[in-house]
């Protein structure tokens, strides 16, 4: 299977759970090892098809190695790439669009994660949550990894948009004012000041005011 997550809606075609167990929660600690097994072996296969690697998923579902590999080989028909993505944010910061989705990756799974599940169970939830919620997802799995490593390394904080008034990711080394990327997209359309659309010429030009803000200043 190629490494189509991202165009399909659902980050993969199995069925979300196996059937709860009575630990409930995380079944990882569960008495019974066959049910252990059971999830264990289910999450990996999702994690599989949602396009993590071999790495990710020994991490999260603790299954040791020769039988991860064999399940990325009988799922996918190939050998997994080696080792973890690089641990930066420079792909995030070419992109207003990028660190946007970044900030909703963050915010899902700062819902998520109190229902104590899984590890690999929760970046499961997050990536589905993600897929549904956004037009046209930009981030893969490796990617939503990406965010909660960079949050977690305190390479990211979060801050409140001085306009919209939602919390955001930022890089720390940053300072763009205490605007979301999602305030800083719309505001290359519209005036920071009044709200005006910006009248399509002025875009791209340093702009010191809207016409409709330099309309009322010259009255
Ligand atoms: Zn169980
Ligand atoms: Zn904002
Ligand atoms: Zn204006």
């Amino acid at each position: 299977m190629s490494k189509t997550g991202l165009s399909l809606i659902d980050a993969t075609t199995y069925a979300p759970t196996v059937p709860e167990c009575r630990t409930k929660k995380d079944c990882y600690s569960c008495s019974v090892k066959p049910c252990v097994y059971a999830v264990q072996t289910h999450e990996a296969v999702r994690l599989i098809q949602a396009g993590a690697r071999t790495t990710l998923v020994r991490q999260l579902t603790k299954l040791p190695k020769k039988y991860v590999n064999r399940l990325y080989h009988l799922l996918t028909g190939h050998s997994s790439p080696r080792g973890l993505t690089q641990f930066t944010d420079a792909w995030f910061r070419e992109s207003e669009h990028r660190m946007l989705q970044a900030s909703t990756v963050w915010r899902i799974h700062n819902l998520v994660e109190p229902l104590g599940r899984s590890k690999a169970r929760i970046l499961l939830d997050v990536y589905d949550v993600y897929l549904y919620s956004v037009n046209k997802p930009l981030l893969d799995i490796t990617r939503i990894v990406a965010v909660l490593k960079l949050v977690k390394a305190s390479v990211w904080e979060s801050r409140q948009c001085q306009h919209c008034h939602k919390f955001y990711l930022t890089p720390v080394d940053e300072n763009l004012g205490d605007t979301c990327p999602g305030c800083r997209i719309y505001y290359h359309f519209r005036c920071v000041l009044c709200g005006a659309a910006l009248a399509i010429y002025t875009l791209g030009r340093p702009r010191s005011a809207c016409e409709a803000c330099a309309t009322q200043n010259n009255k």
